[in-house]
């Protein structure tokens, strides 16, 4: 984004309390802080750390090493501004049944440098690369149980918010039994930031 086109987005968030950007962790620095110094409200900075398993991040994150996640965390840390984490669930290369695992470990460490929300990501196919992979056996797509899984597995975090991302949730697979239900819940563990999770969904068709 050129740098003079800065102020004038600035002025357009001014009716906001808070503006949120999207950056790569390599692109946080002096020019963010310009930014944060023109807004009225406060900025939020969202950076993808996607998942901390080393496989699957040196196949994914060829750009992102984790010290530079860690250099741009100790920044925004260091100039009070905020940092939101997308975290993927099924990301490629881990192994499903260790899938809710390592979100469970990524979103800790997101937590552990900073992160003060979290946003759970189920991978989602339809690009083409992802459907390569899956016939390869690196890619199994999330499940709605997955998620749900692993978002109850991380209110256990205190220092962060954690919620799950439910855009599309109807393209996961899981039991149609008890899907609505699950989605509810999964809905009110976002809305909810007790670390007590709601009832779990009893089914006898995927218990
Ligand atoms: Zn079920």
């Amino acid at each position: 984004m050129p740098a003079e086109d800065l102020p004038r987005i600035a002025e357009l968030a001014a009716p906001f309390a808070a503006v949120t950007v999207e950056s790569h962790a390599n692109t946080i620095g002096p020019s963010t802080l310009e930014f944060a110094v023109l807004l009225s409200g406060t900025l939020e900075v969202a950076v993808g750390l996607e998942t901390v398993h080393p496989v699957a991040a040196a196949h994914l994150n060829k750009k992102l090493e984790l010290d530079r996640f860690d250099r741009a965390a100790a920044f925004l840390r260091e100039h009070d501004l905020d940092l939101r984490v997308f975290v993927l669930l099924g990301a490629p290369h881990v192994p499903a049944q260790e899938s809710i695992e390592w979100t469970v470990k990524t979103a800790e460490y997101a937590a552990s440098r900073g992160a003060r929300r979290i946003s759970i990501i189920p991978v989602r196919g339809g690009n083409g690369e992802l459907e390569r992979l899956e016939a390869l056996g690196d890619f199994v797509p999330p499940t709605l149980a997955q998620l749900e899984a692993a978002l109850e597995r991380c209110l256990a975090i205190r220092s962060a918010v954690v919620t799950a991302d439910v855009w599309d949730i109807a393209r996961l697979s899981g039991c149609e039994n008890c899907r609505a239900q699950r989605v509810a819940r999964i809905q009110t563990m976002n809305l909810s930031p007790s670390p007590q999770p709601p009832t779990p969904i009893p089914c006898s068709a995927c218990a």
